[in-house]
């Protein structure tokens, strides 16, 4: 059944946040369909209590989990894979009521979860696997290090991005055995309980993935206190007490969190081209992205033509509330978000900013449309110079030379994803390895670093600690075990004058090792 503006059917919701773990008692919040700001559905909301009940089944469920090995986990994953591409329309139309992003954006995410399934399902008993090392004598010693699965990891996810950014962490601690507690945002809940379904469909026990929702300081606290390892992806602020609390039990934190992401775009670049591909990078789920792109800084050279045609690209998109490829931008996902970006637009024009396209709400198409903003005159006494608008406003500044732009790009206490455009990839190559960021792309606005699941993602200063995707995403979720034997050949001095004896071969030892440039 449609409904006008929401694509969830009121039964599947019901079906499924019955697999939420909350206590069937538990009050109920409503969350609203950013289209139309209907009701799309109650939400139960999780109590520590639950939590700590989800975590102990997920730690029961994890030990038979962990003994199925990697093949058995690997089938199960590329099975799971397989199902979510088969549900994907209706995962969209889940996806995109409880966002209000387009049917391309959504079907992004779910390009994305897919992708990452396959990744750690082909790649994590490679990468997992028993290894020898160098041991520190050789032939004296052999060494072995193996990984032991951390047990039970917590997932914080925010809004944005609920299924990429869930299976982005969810998946690599699965494959790599463990169990895991999500920590949904009320505003995604459903999107993720959707996925989860072709998981448990392809045979991932029920109990070892539990998702709750609630309110973030109670939940996100308790699944803090209840793990082995946390992955938190959102604010700044939020990732902070997350971490200084993971701290406190000395258990490892992965935090995923914001950006103030900026654009390069260089004198040699074709620039109705770049504009072109500008324009996806900065507006993409209306700018709420991690890594969208909200400070370009464009040369002299082709200021003026890039302006123009990206001005004149932004005003030609097609924005609307649609579950087909009808439209190129949609809404923003809360009244929260709205309140943000329009606080952020205002406070600019009254210092001064130039309004080039967009600058207002468009409640003509739904309670949370705003046209898609760009900005020129920006200057550091205004809120959106340095902090993350986290919405569809960016700000074109011109700049001379290529020194300049690498310095104002760096000028940030963030430093999440960048990009750089040019028309040689050598240059663009260059000025990339002098960008503070974890992700930097040329030519593209992020998604060459974001789909590339084989390599690191994660912020450098203010944005974040530690690396999702490749094979630092799989090693976060296991202990290293070092296995160290004597082989019997020799025994290892022990006593005075054994050391004596030993002494003059053990530095001859040391220094063939050091000839032959051993590791
Ligand atoms: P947020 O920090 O407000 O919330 C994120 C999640 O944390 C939610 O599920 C929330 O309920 C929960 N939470 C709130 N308080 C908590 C607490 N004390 N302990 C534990 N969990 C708690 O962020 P948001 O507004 O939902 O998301 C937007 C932000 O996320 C932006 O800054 C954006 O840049 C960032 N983000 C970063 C990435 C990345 O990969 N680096 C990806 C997406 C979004």
């Amino acid at each position: 059944m449609r409904m006008s503006g929401l694509l969830v059917d009121r039964s599947l919701a019901a079906e499924l946040v019955h697999d939420l773990s909350a206590a069937t008692n538990a009050s109920a919040t409503p969350v609203i369909a950013p289209f139309t700001g209907e009701v799309l559905h109650d939400l139960p909301q999780s109590s520590a209590r639950d939590v700590t009940d989800a975590a102990a089944a997920a730690r029961v469920a994890q030990l038979a989990w962990v003994r199925l090995g990697f093949a058995e986990r690997r089938r199960i994953l590329l099975d799971a894979h397989d199902r979510l591409l088969a549900n994907r329309e209706e995962l969209l139309d889940v996806l995109q009521s409880e966002t209000g992003k387009t049917r391309g954006q959504a079907f992004e995410e779910v390009f994305q979860g897919a992708s990452v399934t396959r990744y750690y399902a082909v790649s994590a008993r490679s990468v997992l696997r028993t290894r020898r090392r160098r041991a520190g004598i050789p032939v004296v010693l052999a060494t072995r290090v193996s990984y032991k699965s951390k047990g039970l990891v917590g997932v914080i996810t925010p809004w944005n991005y609920p299924l990429s950014l869930s299976l982005m962490d969810v998946v690599p601690a699965l494959a790599a055995g463990n169990a895991v507690v999500q920590k949904a945002d009320n505003q995604g809940a459903l999107t993720i309980l959707h996925a989860r379904r072709a998981f448990i469909d392809a045979g991932v026990p029920a109990a070892l993935w539990a998702v709750v929702a609630g309110d973030g300081n109670e939940v996100g606290n308790a699944v803090v206190d209840s793990v082995d390892y946390v992955c938190f992806t959102g604010s700044t602020a939020t990732g902070t007490k997350v971490g200084v609390r993971a701290a406190g039990r000395l258990i490892g934190a992965s935090l995923e969190l914001g950006g103030k992401n900026p654009l390069i775009v260089l004198d040699d670049v074709n620039p109705q081209k770049a504009a072109a591909n500008a324009v996806y990078s900065c507006f993409s789920s209306m700018g709420q992205l991690c890594v969208s792109i909200e400070r370009i800084y464009v040369q002299r050279a082709v200021a003026d033509e890039f302006t123009k045609a990206f001005v004149a690209r932004v005003d030609s998109l097609v924005q609307g509330a649609a579950f087909d490829d009808s439209t190129d931008v949609g809404s923003l996902t809360s009244a929260a978000q709205l309140e943000r970006v329009t606080a952020h637009v205002t406070d600019a024009i009254a210092k001064g900013a130039t309004v080039l396209s967009g600058g207002k709400a468009r409640p003509d198409l739904g309670p949370y449309f705003y046209e898609p903003t760009v900005l020129a005159d920006v200057t550091p006494d205004m809120a959106c110079w340095a902090n993350e608008t986290f919405g569809p406003v960016v700000a074109i500044t011109v700049i001379e030379s290529e020194d300049d732009a690498i310095a104002a790009a760096n000028a940030s206490e963030f430093g999440l994803n960048a990009s750089v455009f040019s028309g040689s990839v050598a240059r663009g190559r260059r000025v990339a390895s002098r960008i503070s960021a974890g992700s930097v792309n040329i030519n593209e606005g992020y998604r060459a670093t974001f789909s590339s699941v084989d390599a690191p993602m994660g912020g450098m200063k203010q944005s974040g600690l530690g690396r999702r995707n490749g094979r630092e995403g799989l090693l976060r979720f296991v202990d290293a075990r070092t296995v160290a034997e004597s082989t019997g050949v020799l025994t290892l001095p022990r006593a005075g004058r054994e050391f004596a004896r030993l002494a003059p071969a053990m530095i001859l030892l040391l220094r063939i090792l050091k000839l032959a440039r051993r590791r």
